[in-house]
């Protein structure tokens, strides 16, 4: 049973944070996809060097970082309180905050909210955290429709598609499958639309502005809320959330509790941090906040909906915590050497790359994401990314470790990988049964080929799944010790 800001709960459903098949399945088919490697490659790389680029600029980078990382550690720390300071001051100011214990429920207040405004429709900003909860769907089922408004997060809604990158959602698609995407889809789009970026967009601001000037809903995530005054922040490239956040009359805000900051000092620190390991900017084109309710200018009703949805039992794990820490700058993904291979969709969830193998496994409970942990060369590449030095690699150990352990713990016979453990530990006990299984083992020559073993029966075949086994050598090293000390060449 896992608990709510101290209260026991039990969570019923979890959105899209579960693949339908695991990751090795899932990476397998991702792989035999050479265009989405292609569009990948050419992605990752270009943001990549943008992010390096600004990152060089500031020489007071790593305390930037251990900034972010000591305010990020601290909040957890206080987490109740400053939640609970963020809500009198959200209420102080006439906007009116709910609590979600899970997805289930925070899609049922969010769609009764917008039935009370008797609207049909919603305009929305670019927000993961309502991907994370299957909102869209939920709505749909309620007769509402939500109109994502940010570009990639358009495309993929026109193409009936999944997200597949924390910062560029439809990072896998190209201007081609763009260009055809809105042929097909783009109600009154020009039929002589072409693929260059600036007519794809004019096709899409045009598609989009009749939906901000008829919309009475907005809906937004939250970067960061600042529990000292009660500020919710929404930073963005294309002006299209500040339409979303500032047109409507009523605006409803989904928030993951872990985006509450102390104070405008350390959104200070974030603001720096976040543009330059994201977008490669030195600073977001739109930083849009807003504090409640001001009569007369923007939505006149606000309400701002916190989400628990696994967060406090990741909160309850000491080392698996740090998770929450990520502000979603994506920089972790665009230097994976898997995510760069595979794709987003491969991990499954709306969370991908190295944060999703780290974040989604503790919201859903390991078992249910057992793969993602182990979906890594861990390499390091995105802890060195990290602006708040999440330290990703041994967060993947921690997790693997948990996996292990868990799945010991349900198990009532010991697992084809414990049993093998068992025999190599008793034959490494006695130097007399460690040499008769060296010489055994030669049998196993007989399945090389060029020095190497590519299938092997199980349970070894969890190993050669993946990679080659080298074929045992002719002779051991106790033989070749032995020769040559017999012909006098040992030292
Ligand atoms: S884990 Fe770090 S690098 Fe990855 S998205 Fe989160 S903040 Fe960015």
């Amino acid at each position: 049973m896992s608990t709510f800001l101290g209260m026991p709960y039990a969570p019923r459903g979890v959105g899209h944070l579960r693949g339908d098949d695991p990751f090795p399945v899932a990476a397998r088919t991702a792989l035999a996809n050479t265009q989405l490697r292609r569009n990948l490659g050419k992605a990752t790389a270009t943001i990549r060097a943008k992010r390096a680029a600004v990152v060089a600029e500031l020489p007071d980078w790593e305390d930037l970082r251990a900034a972010g990382q000591a305010i990020k550690q601290h909040t957890m720390a206080h987490l109740d309180q400053y939640l609970e300071q963020l809500e009198s001051q959200v209420s102080a100011h006439g906007g009116t905050v709910h609590w979600a214990r899970d997805a289930v429920e925070a899609c049922q207040l969010v769609t009764r909210l917008i039935s009370e405004t008797g609207a049909a429709e919603a305009v929305k900003v670019k927000s993961i955290v309502t991907d994370e909860i299957g909102l869209n769907e939920a709505l749909a089922r309620a007769g509402i429709t939500a109109h994502e408004t940010d570009l990639a997060e358009l495309i993929v809604q026109l193409g009936h598609d999944r997200p597949s990158h924390i910062l560029v959602p439809a990072i896998h698609r190209n201007r081609a499958e763009i260009r055809e995407i809105f042929l097909r889809e783009m109600a009154g789009v020009d039929p002589g639309l072409t693929d260059t970026p600036a007519a794809l967009t004019e096709a899409a601001r045009l598609y989009l502005r009749r939906a901000f000037l008829s919309a009475r809903v907005g809906i937004s995530g939250a970067n960061f809320a600042v529990a000292q005054t009660g500020t919710v922040c929404v930073v963005e490239s294309e002006g299209n959330g500040r339409m979303c956040l500032t047109l409507p009359e009523t605006l409803i805000t989904v928030m993951g509790i872990e985006k509450v900051i102390p104070s405008w000092r350390d959104l200070e620190v974030f603001l720096q941090l976040l543009p330059r390991s994201s977008t490669g900017e030195r600073m977001n084109p739109y930083t849009s906040m807003w504090t409640g309710v001001a009569p007369g200018d923007g939505p006149q009703r606000f309400h701002l909906v916190l989400l628990d949805n696994g967060r406090t039992a990741a909160l309850a794990d000491p080392v698996g915590r740090q998770a929450l820490h990520c502000i979603r700058c994506s920089a972790c993904l665009n230097v994976c050497p898997v995510y760069e291979r595979v794709g987003g969709h491969a991990y499954g969830s709306v969370y991908p790359g190295p944060i999703g193998a780290v974040l989604s496994p503790q919201l859903t409970g390991v078992e249910d994401n057992a793969t993602l942990p182990y979906a890594s060369s861990l390499c390091g590449a995105c802890y060195d990314a990290c602006p708040v030095r999440i330290d990703i690699p041994s967060l993947l150990v921690h997790l693997r470790a948990r996996h292990v352990e868990e799945a010991a713990a349900a198990r009532r016979v010991p697992s084809a990988e414990a049993v093998t453990m068992a025999a190599a530990s008793w034959v490494m006990a006695s130097p007399a049964r460690y040499a008769a299984a060296q010489r055994a083992s030669r049998m196993g020559r007989v399945l090389g080929r060029q020095g190497k073993i590519r299938r092997l029966p199980p349970p070894l075949s969890a190993w050669t799944t993946a990679r080659d086994a080298p074929a045992p050598p002719a002779q051991t090293f106790r033989e070749w010790w032995a020769q040559r000390g017999r012909a006098g060449g040992a030292t």
